[in-house]
């Protein structure tokens, strides 16, 4: 049965208005990647203080200082942090979400002008860039904030706000940010929650309770002083490319297995209740083959398919630097090629984990070669996976709000990739850490034609009301 309360009713009610809301925010663009847009972001963040301002919320802009972005020094966009209500007899709940937007022009390939939401009465839904992905999710807060005053019912919870500028573009600033406030705004959080990912599908509303990691690896072979010809040396001289691709034959088989060893042992076990997760999904192997546009999975088994996203490592080879790549027949020797994969991380492996197990194993591979090239593994970049109990309140009151606004237990997922926010919370303010989506998985938040269903703005906006609501019930 649906939410009967008051600020839900009144969420229904209202919800024209609330759509003017999210209209107007969208027209905004608050491009974050694009020098030329950093004033939009700045007047999105704006926009957004004084809209909280208006509801009652005490807002905070924390300037971040400046970056270099387009060869121009900018001032990157401000930090809102936002309080609203401060009873110690009430739990505080975190929610964190993001203002700027990607990149978006009519002539990508758009439907609509993508900075005017517009609406498809026939579908319901709401075009334009930003509505899913995430201001519909952050104007959702401010809905229940509004109706929960509107309807003179007390908000069930304390709520603090961390807003930010940058998501798309590295959030620079704000992992020092939230260290630094851990001891100060944040001291007193109990959980958090963030609304910015989405449904696995289009039908059935989920809870994300794990990301995984990276670690990302170059490898660079070298010998010859200069590119040379296969008709003078080919047959002479040791060859950084057929080097390279000894090396990497050993890195993983075309069924996905991970061939360095020592990587498996330190995945955690899975366990019966955890696979049962997988199996009740609402999703199917057919929807991931129309998602990689071919018949191409691993496995046409649904939860294997899923483990292999969400709970293993993955391996995949991304490219040569160095390398011809041209159309046509050069008969070059490349001098010296440099092959980029990554490793996609779950619970036990770390980074370090992972470069040490790398770095010994390559650089054995290579001694077996015989080559006399120089041969150098390193990894440029790591990160960590994550993975939250599902049994703490946190997410007990998301199950059930989920349950009593989409009468359906949600499906429990683990992203395949990483949202790096979510650690730093996780890590800096060692509390339960949940991501409540809003929007579907077919939102195309990322690419052309962004949108959002009415359904989701609405029902989600009072999701996001009826968890609040169960996190002062579940509460310990
Ligand atoms: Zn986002």
């Amino acid at each position: 049965m649906p939410s009967s309360r008051p600020f839900a009713k009144w969420i229904e009610e209202n919800q024209d208005k609330l759509v003017d809301r999210l209209a107007e925010s969208v027209a905004i663009p608050s491009v974050s990647g694009d020098a030329s847009y950093r004033p939009e972001v700045h007047r999105m963040g704006g926009w957004l203080a004084d809209t909280l301002t208006g509801l009652g919320v005490s807002v905070k802009s924390v300037p971040l200082g400046k970056q270099n972005l387009d060869g121009q020094e900018i001032d990157l966009p401000p930090v809102l942090l936002g309080e609203y209500g401060s009873d110690p007899k009430k739990k505080t709940i975190l929610v964190y979400g993001h203002y700027d937007v990607q990149p978006a022009l009519k002539s990508d390939g758009w439907n609509t002008e993508p900075f005017s939401l517009s609406e498809d009465k026939e579908t319901g839904r709401f075009y334009g860039r930003g509505s899913s992905d995430d201001k519909g999710p952050i104007l959702g807060w401010l809905n229940v904030i509004e109706a929960h005053t509107k309807t003179n019912t007390e908000m069930p919870v304390n709520l603090k706000m961390v807003f930010e500028g940058m998501e798309e573009s590295g959030s620079d600033g704000l992992e020092e940010l939230v260290v630094a406030e851990s001891k100060k705004f944040l001291s007193n959080v109990d959980a958090v929650c963030i609304s910015d990912n989405y449904w696995l599908g289009t039908t059935s509303p989920c809870i994300t309770y794990g990301l995984r990691g990276l670690a990302y690896f170059q490898v660079s072979i070298s010998g010859p002083g200069a590119d040379l010809h296969s008709g003078v040396f080919g047959g002479m001289v040791h060859e950084p490319m057929t080097d390279l691709f000894a090396v990497f034959s050993k890195l993983v088989t075309p069924s996905g297995e991970i061939l360095v060893p020592g990587i498996a042992d330190k995945v955690a076990p899975l366990t019966a209740e955890e696979k049962a997760r997988y199996e009740v999904i609402d999703i199917t192997v057919a929807d991931f083959e129309s998602a990689a546009g071919g018949k191409v999975t691993l496995s046409d088994d649904k939860a294997t398919t899923l483990m292999g996203r969400m709970r293993y490592p993955s391996l995949s080879i991304h490219g040569v630097e160095g390398a011809f790549s041209a159309a046509g027949a050069k008969t070059v020797i490349p001098a010296s090629v440099r092959g980029k994969f990554s490793i996609r991380l779950v619970p036990d492996l770390t980074p370090q984990d992972v470069n040490e197990l790398v770095t010994k194993y390559l650089n054995d591979e290579f001694a077996k070669l015989g080559s006399k090239n120089t041969f150098k593994v390193e990894m440029l970049s790591g990160g960590m996976p994550w993975v939250a109990s599902i049994d703490h309140w946190n997410y007990k009151a998301g199950t059930k709000a989920t349950e009593t606004v989409y009468s359906k237990t949600p499906d429990f997922t683990r992203e395949g990739g990483s949202i790096p926010i979510t650690l730093t919370f996780a890590d800096a303010l060692g509390k339960s850490v949940m991501l409540l989506p809003m929007g579907r998985g077919d939102d195309g938040a990322h690419s052309i034609n962004e949108k959002l269903d009415r359904s989701n703005f609405i029902q989600g906006s009072i999701l996001l009301g009826e968890y609040l609501t169960e996190v002062a019930n579940f509460a310990e």
